[in-house]
């Protein structure tokens, strides 16, 4: 019994640990049948050169009825990026084939899904705005957010 506990306690510390290390360059957003994101922007220091976004939808739903993504563009574009991936249809996640607009993005996933994107920091300008969004139809205009380079100490 003794035992069983040290061991759980190490496994807590050792993910402690790990997680302290990594949280920096990779983050976990989540998403549910409330077309909903859990964060409404995330910060990324600009000494990671990969950055690891996962996105998780907690919700029950189907994704041809509540498909979530994650679409990373410049704020500039977002609007643009949505609105022409609106008519591609689940099959091409939602977005315009090969648009060059779009930074990072996971596909469309449904409830109790979650999908991971791996991008490189380097492409980004610290002076640029960043925004995400969802391209599910009619999801843009509430699940976005803002995605900023921060300098680190
Ligand atoms: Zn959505």
């Amino acid at each position: 019994m003794k035992k069983w506990k040290y061991t759980v306690m190490a496994a807590a510390m050792i993910a402690l640990a790990n997680s302290a290390l990594a949280e920096q360059c990779e983050v976990e957003i989540e998403s549910n049948d409330a077309m909903q994101f859990n964060k409404s922007s995330i910060s990324v220091p600009q000494t990671c050169e990969q950055f690891t976004l996962k996105l998780v939808h907690t919700g029950k739903l189907p994704k041809t009825g509540m498909g979530h993504n994650w679409v990373l563009t410049k704020t500039a574009d977002a609007q643009g990026v949505a609105t022409d991936g609106m008519s591609s249809g689940l099959d091409k996640e939602y977005l315009k084939p090969d648009d060059a607009r779009i930074i990072a993005h996971t596909k469309i996933i449904g409830g109790g899904e979650s999908d991971t994107v791996t991008f490189a920091i380097n492409k980004l300008d610290p002076k640029e705005s960043y925004a995400y969004f969802c391209s599910f139809p009619g999801h843009s205009a509430i699940m976005k957010g803002t995605l900023q380079l921060t300098q680190s100490n």
